[in-house]
Formats: C-alpha cells, sequence, structure tokens
C-alpha cells in the first residue's frame, strides 16, 4: 500500500500538489510552518493510489512516496 508523506518544514505552500491530486487527497494545513507560509498535508492518505503526480509536481521535493 503507498504511503505518503508531506515534509511540511520543506514545503513552500504553493499548493501544486493540491491541484494535480486526481483524488484530491491534499489540503493546505491550518498552520505556518517556520517558512512562514501554509504548507500541505495530506487529509486521507489511506485513499492515495501512489500514483505519483504530486511528488513530480512538488518543485522543492518536499513529497515521498513509499511502499509498504
Ligand atoms: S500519489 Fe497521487 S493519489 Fe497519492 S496524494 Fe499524490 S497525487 Fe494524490
Ligand atoms: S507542491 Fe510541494 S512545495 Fe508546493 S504545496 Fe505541495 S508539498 Fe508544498
Amino acid at each position: 500500500m503507498p504511503r505518503i508523506s508531506i515534509n511540511q518544514s520543506r514545503c513552500k505552500g504553493c499548493g501544486l500538489c493540491v491541484e494535480v491530486c486526481p483524488k484530491h487527497l491534499i489540503s493546505v494545513d491550518r498552520g505556518m510552518n517556520k517558512k512562514g507560509v501554509y504548507p500541505s498535508f495530506c487529509s486521507r492518505p489511506e485513499d492515495c493510489t501512489g500514483c505519483l503526480l504530486c511528488v513530480t509536481a512538488c518543485p522543492d521535493v518536499a513529497i515521498t512516496i513509499s511502499e509498504d
């Protein structure tokens, strides 16, 4: 099963991953990170298909997908 991990301290809040996820699993968090931006997080990680679109879209390499 794919397991998504978003490194919120690396995230610059560009929102690209939110746009590309075909299952709309990624949202913007309510708390700011140390960069002063609102990072993304995966609200329903159990529904991730591991398609890697978010990984490819992220300019800051903040998202990783691992297989259990
Ligand atoms: S790997 Fe695909 S399904 Fe999973 S969060 Fe990223 S874009 Fe969405
Ligand atoms: S694409 Fe990367 S930097 Fe942009 S919001 Fe998503 S995780 Fe953050």
